[in-house]
Parts: C-alpha cells; structure tokens; sequence
C-alpha cells in the first residue's frame, strides 16, 4: 500500500497546524506511523490522498451512523446553501429541529442548539451549577465530555490516549471543583457523594462510555446513579454525545431506560456538521439565559446548514427504526467472529459491545472501567491497528476510542474485517 501522498501531505501540515492535525487523536501518534489524509468518503468507504480506500469504523468518530455523503442529507445540504449559510436570526428549521429531538428522546421540554459536543458538555455543567447553586461536579475517570477546562480531570480519549497526567493551563481552582471516581465503581461515588454533602451540583456520566474503549455500565449502575441523585439533590446528567440517536432514537434514556435531569449531545445529531446540543426539564433549562440568568450564546448556534443535515439524518432515523435493528445486527455478527477468530490464536482478549459500539482490547481481565482498560496490551493494540489498517480496515488509531458502525456496512464489509482480523492476528503474534 502506498501512502507517500499522506506522508507528504502530513509533513507540510506540520509546517502550519500543532502536530499536522486540528485534533489531537487523529495524529496516530499512541499507534504511530503517519495519519492518512482522506480525499473523500462514500458509503462504509473512506478514500485517502493515495486513493487508497478503507471500510470506515470510525464514520468521523459516530456522525455518520448511515454511511458517508448519504444523498437525501447531501441534497438538503445542497438545497439550504443555495438560501445562505448563516443568519444569525432565528429560523422556523431550529424549531422543527427541536420538535423532532422532542419526539424522538425522552426528558426533553426545552432544547438549545450549540455547535459541538464540548459546549453542549460545558453548558450543560455552568447550569447544573446555576440552577442548584451548588460548585463541584463529579465525573467518572476515563469518561470524555469535551474539552472544557472541568472536564480534563482523568479524562478519556485523547487525554488518555497521549497519557497526560494534569493538563497545562487547567487551574487548580477548577479541576479542584471536579471530583472523580472509577465507573461502575458504586461503593466509591457513595463515599465521595458523603464526604462532599450538599456541594455537588451534577454527576455527568457516559451512560456507556465510548472514550476508553467501549465500556458498559454493569446492571444497576445507571440505576443506582439515578437513586443517589435524587437521595442527595443531585442533578443527573447523561452525556449522549456518542450514545444518543445512536443506541436507540431516545439514545441510552430510551434503551437503558434510565432516566437523565440534563442530556447532552453531539456527533450523529449534526450529522457530519459541527452540532451540539444540551437539553432537559423545563424547570432546569429555563434558568438559560434569555429566559433566566446562566448566560450561553453562540453566533453559528442553530446554523442552517448544520440543522438542515442533522434534522435530514435524525428524520431518517426515526422513520426507519429497524435501521437501529440492522446496525445492532451487524455488530453482534462482528463480535462473534472477531471472537472466534481471536479464540484461535490464544491471544487474551475482551470484546464489548453494546448496541453499535464495539471494541477489542487484549486483556486477560474484564474491561469495565478505566483502569482495567489502561493494562491492556496495549502494544499489542498498536501492531494490530497497523496490521489492519494494512488491509484496508481503518480502527479508531487508539484502544481508547469505541469503534462505530455505520449502516452502509455489508455482510461482504464484515467479512472482510474477519478475515482481515484473522490474518492480522498471525501476522503480530
Ligand atoms: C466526542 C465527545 C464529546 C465532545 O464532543 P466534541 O464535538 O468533540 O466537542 C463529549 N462527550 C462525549 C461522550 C464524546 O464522545
């Protein structure tokens, strides 16, 4: 496989961009190598500068659950650019994207529009603390919501991926305000939730945590989150930047059946544009300024162009439910035979999956949080990436990210990916 064009293409970004990339994951760097620059994308395919094409597990980390440059979203794109691409006024399309998001997730009465998972994120905890008046916030290590100062506290994704301890520039004062605990672990939020009475305003949580591997919440743990919040006065917050509109049309709300005081969102509700969202009861979300005092504003929030293809691909969603069927389908078939083919190398693994979220780690111990994802072989991961990668399979380039399936995805792509895994495997053991 030639990638000459990327490795060119990669060295002259550096001249001009931090480390060759606007975000830091996409450098490879915890894999190595060179990051490809991709030229376009179609379906389950991605295309890079040497024409060099990839089934996608990434679908941009989530957006493109349908499969990439979809033409009913692609035409709407096209259709709302020709009346401008940004107002800066209100437009009736905010308000039936709104409605729709209504219709679709549980727990919505008012919803504001921003334009990436972060501010949903960060907005969403200046409120918990506004309506509560109440400062600290506990998150759960490993767990990702953006990269708002409160939130580099043991924070997953690329945090963990380049191993950054505190982050330069994060004031003590702030990330003194975030607490922390392992996920899943119960015993400890109880303890940590009592020896900082009344000063919690919010836990925030990936009801499943995408941002260090995928990681399920074990039965009950979302559930007993709930009860703690309401025992001590504490708002629940589930972040769906990754799940939601992707687990189901209500996100894990709707699938775990838990339910959530603030929700937030991301990724598959701009559909490929830069969309964010964070939402909730009305009895909360009216402390938003202009109708309260917690200010939040943003000049492209609610941009045309980003509603018409998030409202495009949420519309399709809904209309066509057994899309969420086909997607859980299709990652069930990957892991059972990602499972066989690794049972037969002997090589200790952990595959979880939950709905369209799926990733391997080479483990000999379960993987239900962050610590036990972090001693994983990652090495291992690393000489697997590259193997695959090699034929034609483009993984998350970090055994911190989720994997994500896209519906443009055939049994023929799946195949392929087994097969690609199974010789992987002889390849690096
Ligand atoms: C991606 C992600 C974010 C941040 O969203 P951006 O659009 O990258 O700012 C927040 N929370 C979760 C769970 C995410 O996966």
């Amino acid at each position: 496989m030639h990638t000459s064009k990327s490795q060119q293409l990669f060295s002259r970004a550096q001249q001009s961009i931090p480390g060759g990339v606007n975000s830091p994951v996409r450098a490879f760097k915890s894999v190595g190598g060179t990051p490809l620059f991709i030229k376009k994308a179609k379906g389950a395919y991605l295309y890079d500068a040497d024409d060099n094409k990839y089934i996608d597990y990434i679908a941009s980390w989530g957006p493109m659950i349908l499969g990439h440059a979809h033409e009913e979203v692609v035409k709407a794109i096209q259709e709302q650019a020709l009346g401008s691409t940004s107002y800066g006024a209100p437009t009736e399309l905010e308000i039936e994207m709104a409605e729709l998001i209504k219709s679709m997730a549980p727990n919505i009465d008012l919803i504001r529009m921003v334009s990436s998972g972060t501010e949903a994120c960060m907005s969403a905890i200046r409120l918990a603390r506004g309506y509560t008046g109440k400062n600290k916030i506990i998150k759960f290590e490993g767990c990702y919501h953006g990269h708002a100062d409160s939130f580099l506290v043991k924070a997953g994704s690329g945090v963990a991926t380049l191993n950054i301890q505190s982050v330069p520039g994060v004031t003590l004062g702030v990330a003194n305000d975030t607490l922390t605990c392992a996920y899943n672990d119960l015993k400890a939020l109880e303890k940590l939730t009592e020896e900082h009475k009344n000063q919690v305003a919010a836990i925030i949580v990936e009801p499943v945590a995408g941002n260090m591997g995928c990681i399920l919440p074990q039965p009950g743990f979302l559930q007993e989150l709930r009860s703690i919040c309401n025992d001590k006065n504490i708002l629940l917050i589930f972040d769906e930047v990754m799940t939601g509109f992707r687990l189901a049309p209500g996100g894990a709300q709707e699938k775990i059946k838990v339910n959530a005081d603030l929700v937030t969102y991301g990724k598959v509700i701009g559909g490929g544009m830069p969309v964010g969202a964070f939402g909730g009861k009305k009895k909360i979300m009216e402390h938003i300024a202009p109708l309260g005092s917690v200010y939040q504003a943003g000049t492209l929030s609610g941009n045309p162009i980003a509603m018409i293809a998030g409202y495009t691909t949420l519309k399709i969603l809904k209309n066509n439910r057994h899309i969420y069927h086909e997607l859980e389908e299709k990652t069930i078939y990957l892991r059972d035979n990602l499972h066989r083919v690794f049972l037969e190398t002997k090589i200790p693994f952990v595959i979880n999956q939950f709905g369209s979220m799926i990733s391997v780690h080479f483990s000999n111990h379960a993987v239900n949080d962050f610590a036990s994802a972090a001693s994983a072989n990652n090495e291992l991961f690393k000489k697997y990436f590259h193997a695959m990668l090699k034929r034609g399979v483009y993984l998350p380039p970090s055994a911190f990210e989720s994997w994500f399936l896209n519906n443009a995805l055939t049994r023929e792509d799946l195949d392929k990916t087994i097969q690609a895994t199974s010789e992987s495997l002889k390849e690096i053991i």
